[in-house]
């Protein structure tokens, strides 16, 4: 069974974005074609005034120097050399009466347009009309002149080229649309789907991780900011999964590795207790035995219980204000009686106060860990020495340092391992827990834990705190 849901192709992101840059392409490339539109008819038309008031002014020119005999025959011959179907002239009394005119066949749809005449009686010298003919396709432009005294000129000019323009134009226009729309398309779905193609990775990378890939990651590639901020967060989730889903392994490999035994002993010798005849003083130290064993066990679940807690940042730490200088000294305290009944002598050096944020039971313990561990490991008559001070404005620096038995370089790396422990420290108590709780409660707070040791000599603990909290990494 897939599981990838079926999504209709035109509900996808890639179809929608096309649909839209498709959209937009054309409807510029449309606005544009309009203004081109207006403008070259726009020309077109002066062209034809132009032409029209060139032939006015020579008409004009000819009536003033030659009279009305030259000028009927100049724009006789004008109108047949241009063709009779093209042009046309009309010269007409103020009142109406024509005194001339081309050869009117072709234009006797035409009359004489009294708005305009009236127009030219009420002052103005030039009057220009577009006049559409019933049956034709093209326009006609008319220009009304009056070219002497009581001599008005109409001289007519068919629009052909223009209406042949324009029918070009509209033919070009489809075809360029179809094909700007054929292209928008393209490149609109190409561009989509590019900007989609790292979407799509993590999509996968999803679904193979569906598959059980925990270690799976988006590779980041320069995709474009929003892209790689996605991979770059998910890829945090999944580490953030990953580390939670390690931490639940591990614990569970430490509860069968651990605490099986401790249980089959106490199984065992409860078993014995069952089976044999034994006075009841026996028993009552078995019983005694059985309790102190369960507080072992209970001590080491709670403490693995804290660990991968704090491990994987479930449960938020109690953050509050509180002074690392009492807190060390309370912890300095507390353990004063067992390094004195060790022989070891412990000193705790702190400033008046060292204002800090944190989880003051975490800090407790890890602090407490630390401190047990140097009174632990060192012999009678060495020393543990404690302090803490601010480093600057932003950080706490604490120090245990012991001059105890110290750890070997083989076992540095791994003290800070669950459960380890290394060879010389097996005869005292302990679960191989404490430094690992230190080290996941120092790190949820933002810090590091560092531990230089000479086998012989003595170990330092160091552990720096930021001041105010830091989100966990
Ligand atoms: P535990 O002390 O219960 O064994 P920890 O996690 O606290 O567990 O320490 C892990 C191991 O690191 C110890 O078993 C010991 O070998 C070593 N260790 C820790 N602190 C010291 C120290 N101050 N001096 C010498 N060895 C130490």
């Amino acid at each position: 069974m897939s599981s990838r849901p079926r999504i209709s192709f035109h509900h996808t992101l890639a179809f929608r974005l096309t649909l839209w840059y498709a959209g937009i392409f054309s409807l510029t490339s449309c606005v544009a074609f309009l203004m081109f539109y207006l403008l070259f008819v726009s020309v077109i038309r002066d062209r034809v005034d132009r032409d029209l008031l060139e032939q006015e002014e020579r008409f004009s020119s000819v009536l003033a120097s030659q009279g009305m005999g030259a000028l009927r025959n100049a724009a006789v011959i004008e109108t047949q050399a241009a063709g009779e179907r093209k042009i046309f002239f009309r010269l007409f009394s103020r009142s109406g009466q024509v005194f001339s005119s081309s050869n009117m066949s072709y234009w006797r749809d035409i009359d004489i347009g009294s708005e305009a005449v009236s127009q030219l009686a009420a002052g103005r010298r030039q009057v220009f009309d577009t006049i559409e003919v019933s049956g034709r396709k093209n326009e006609v432009r008319v220009l009304y002149s009056i070219i002497g005294p009581g001599v008005v000129l109409q001289l007519g000019q068919s629009m052909e080229s223009s209406s042949r323009f324009i029918e070009t134009f509209k033919d070009i226009f489809v075809i360029t649309m179809v094909f700007l729309l054929a292209l928008a398309a393209f490149i609109g779905w190409f561009m989509a789907k590019k900007a989609l193609s790292g979407l799509e990775e993590v999509t996968h990378t999803a679904q193979r991780i569906s598959r059980d890939a925990l270690g799976e990651r988006v590779p980041i590639k320069h995709r474009g900011h929003e892209i790689d901020l996605l991979a770059t967060t998910f890829n945090r989730m999944l580490d953030r999964i990953e580390n939670l889903v390690t931490g639940i392994k591990e614990m569970s490999e430490n509860i069968a590795h651990d605490l099986k035994s401790p249980l089959t002993k106490l199984r065992g010798s409860a078993e014995v207790a069952l089976t044999t005849d034994a006075p009841l003083e026996e028993y009552r130290i078995m019983a005694a035995d059985t309790i102190e064993e369960c507080d072992r066990l209970l001590d080491t679940i709670n403490a693995m219980l804290v660990i991968s807690r704090t491990e994987a940042g479930v449960g938020e730490l109690q953050m509050e204000d509180l002074d690392a200088a009492e807190v060390v000294r309370e912890a300095c305290d507390l353990f004063q009686p067992l390094a004195e009944e060790g022989g070891v002598s412990l000193t705790c050096r702190v400033p008046h106060s060292c204002p800090f944020r944190g989880d003051v039971g975490m800090i407790q313990r890890m602090i407490a860990n630390l401190v047990d561990n140097a009174v632990k490991y060192t012999p009678s008559g060495g020393a543990v020495d404690v302090a803490v001070k601010e480093e600057n404005r932003n950080f706490v620096s604490l120090a245990v340092r012991d001059t105890g038995i110290g750890i070997s370089q083989e076992d540095l790396p791994r003290i800070f391992e669950r459960f380890y422990r290394s060879d010389p420290s097996r005869s005292q108590a302990g679960a191989g827990l404490g430094l690992s709780l230190a080290r996941a409660v120092v790190r949820a707070h933002g810090g590091e834990i560092y531990v230089s040791s000479a086998p012989g000599k003595g170990s330092m603990f160091a552990v720096i705190l930021p001041k105010t909290e830091q989100p966990s990494s």
